[in-house]
Parts: structure tokens; sequence; C-alpha cells
């Protein structure tokens, strides 16, 4: 063993969860141990999700001992979890750090589904979304992606399972790119990771073109965020997005866009009253996105205090769902479950905010 490794002070301990699989196995070369090592342990952290060195029953109780001596598991701690009407789960995370952030996880007909957070704040400053007007604290780390994945998992019933992740909660996935593929490669391994299948993984983008082709080779499901039809409404409502990419370099690059076989690009617009609802949008949504082979969702805005927005009322929201349907277009309404505790689309940074007593002022994004 490395006297790097074992000499270390307690505070220079590593958390294995910190480490790549290729970081792994570099980590178990330098005891002398053999790559299949490696694998053991990444098992043990994502497939049976052990917070203990100890329990790692397959190695044998020198290893356990080297190993505890220069490393340990350190999980993020769940906080709290507030639970809607409509059965919504909106948990709270405290990480390493003490920063606070969000996973949202949401039952519907038959399916599981957690929303995941990549970015303490977000980079972008949508005007519609709460979690926007905080501003970027700072990026997660993978294994702090996969952790509120592996600590909700462990919060299920014995009846229930995850079925699908989304990759839309606080953050813009594609500003945070490394992180979110390492993320995505030790929750889809089937080997030693925690085997999720790739179809039923989304990542959300308000749309950075230059890094849709990078998205491509994460092999998930891509949604984009579109929520306008011109550059100007688009400027206006999501500002740092446009500017770094103009709706008409997004949907060429949407056209490039590299779709495998029996996939589809889904379009996300959220409905905002008297904004981006009327017939004339509907209408020009539906000749931005022809040709491309897609789904769009709509999602009617969730309201949050402060919000200079409202939501369209159902009618609206029938009339622009139809003229997209007559264009011929694959549409669906989003449910908006967990509005009651602020766990919507959109809705998430009040609590963990609030909590750490950061202010809800917009700073200047970085992209
Ligand atoms: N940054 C990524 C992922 C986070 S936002 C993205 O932009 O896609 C996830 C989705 O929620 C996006 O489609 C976004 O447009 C939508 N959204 C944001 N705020 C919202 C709100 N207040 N009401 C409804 N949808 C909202």
């Amino acid at each position: 063993m490395p006297m790097s490794y074992h000499l270390s002070a307690p505070s220079a301990v590593s958390n294995l969860l910190a480490f790549s699989s290729r970081a792994m196995e570099e980590f178990v070369r330098s005891f002398g141990w053999p790559p299949y090592r490696a694998r053991q342990i990444l098992r043990w952290l994502y497939q049976n999700r052990i917070r203990d060195i100890q329990s790692m029953t397959d190695l044998s109780k020198q290893e356990r001992t080297i190993l505890s001596s220069c490393a340990d598991i350190r999980r993020i701690e769940r906080v709290s979890v507030l639970v809607s009407d409509d059965g919504t789960k909106k948990f709270l995370f405290r990480l390493q750090d003490d920063r606070l952030l969000e996973s949202v996880l949401i039952p519907d007909e038959g399916r599981l589904t957690l929303c995941v957070s990549t970015q303490i704040g977000c980079t972008l400053d949508c005007g519609f979304c709460l979690t926007g007007t905080m501003g970027l604290h700072r990026n997660l780390k993978a294994h702090e992606i996969v952790d509120q994945v592996l600590t909700v998992q462990d919060h299920l019933g014995t009846h229930e399972t995850l079925t699908n992740l989304v990759f839309m909660g606080m953050g813009e996935p594609l500003a945070n790119f490394e992180a979110v593929s390492d993320a995505i490669s030790r929750l889809t391994n089937r080997t030693w990771g925690a085997g999720f299948s790739s179809r039923r993984i989304t990542v959300s983008t308000a749309g950075l073109a230059s890094r849709l082709k990078d998205a491509a080779s994460l092999g998930v499901n891509l949604a984009i965020s579109l929520n306008a039809t011109t550059d100007e409404q688009r400027n206006r409502l999501m500002p740092t997005a446009n500017r770094i990419c103009s709706l008409r370099e997004l949907i060429a690059a949407c056209r490039d866009y590299p779709l495998p076989v029996r996939r589809r690009l889904t379009f996300e617009y959220v409905l905002l009253a008297g904004v981006n609802d009327s017939r004339e949008d509907a209408k020009r949504l539906a000749a931005l996105v022809r040709g491309i082979r897609c789904k769009v969702n709509l999602i009617p805005f969730n309201e949050f205090p402060g919000s200079e927005f409202r939501r369209p009322s159902e009618e609206a929201i029938l009339i622009f769902q139809s003229v997209l349907k007559r264009a011929g277009l694959e549409v669906f309404v989003r449910k908006s479950k967990g509005r009651d505790v602020l766990g919507a689309c959109g809705q998430l940074g009040r609590s963990a905010a609030a909590l750490q007593g950061l202010a809800l002022t917009p700073v200047q994004p970085r992209c």
C-alpha cells in the first residue's frame, strides 16, 4: 500500500463515492490489488448502497482494514421530505459543505420518477424559474448527483422501484457536463453501477447548441426547453440561454442531432398566460419543429411567490394543444405535480435557499 494513502491525515481520507470508475481502478492498483477489486467496491456502493466499508464482505478483513485506513463512504444527508397532497415528495439534502439541494419523487400511473438536480442554483436566469433567481452557487459533483438517487432508493418501501430519472431539477445539466456524464455512467452501468436503463433517463436542457453533440454521447433521452417561438420572446424569457444560442441555431442543432433509431427528441414549452400561449405561438411552434422526430410537452406555468407570470386557463391550454395536434404533432400537457410543496418544475430552490439564508436575488450567471 502506498504511504501517501496509508499515512494520510483524517481530513485527507478519500470518499469512495467521489471516485470515478477509472479513479477507483487506479486506487485499487495503488494497493497492488487486482482490477476486479474496483468493480467489487463499486458494486457495494451503487448496487448495495452500503455506507460502511466493513460491509464489503467479499473483501478480506485485512483488505477492509487497509481500505478503511485511508477511505470512507460519505453519503449526502437527508434533511427532510415534504409530501404533497398528490403523493409527490420533495427531498431536501445537505451536502458535505453544508449546502442544501432538492430532488423530487413523482409517482404517476405505475411510474416512479425521480427529478434530480445538477447544480446548486443555476447557470441560467430564465425569468419564469425560481431556481434561476438564485444564480449559480456551485456545480454538483458526479457523486452528489448519483447520491440523490441512492438516498431516495434507500427511502423507498420494499415494493417501490424507481422507474425513471429526469435531470430536470435545479440547474442546467449541460453547463455541468463532465459531472453529469460521469453520474450517468455510474447510474447506467449494469456490471457495477446502479443499472438504470438509459431509455428511462432524460436530460433536460435550456438548449446550449454547441453542447448538444456532447449530449448525444450520454446515450439518454434529450429534452429541450424551447419555451418561446421568436428570438424576441426567448430573449425576454431566457436571456442567458438565448444569448448563448439563438432559437435558429438551437433548432438547427436539433435537426442535426444524431437521434438513435426509435428515439425522439422532447420539446418542452412552459405556457405563460398572455405571453407565449396564443394560437399564433402554437402555429409558430409547430412550424419550428416540423420534420424533427419529436414530441412536445406543454408545462403550464407553476407559480411561485413573487413571480410575474400566470398560468393560462385550462381552455387556453387545450386550445394551444389542439393547434399542435392538428399540425400532426404528438403533444402532452404535463401534470403539475407537487405544487403545494413547491416541488413542481421551476419551483425548486426556495426551501434550500431559505434554510441557508441565501438571498434570492439574481447574480450574474456564468456559462
Ligand atoms: N435547465 C434545464 C433543466 C431544469 S428546468 C432546462 O431548462 O431544461 C426543467 C423544466 O422546467 C424546463 O423545461 C423549464 O422550462 C421548466 N420550468 C422552469 N420553471 C418553470 C415554471 N415555473 N413552471 C413550469 N415549468 C418551468
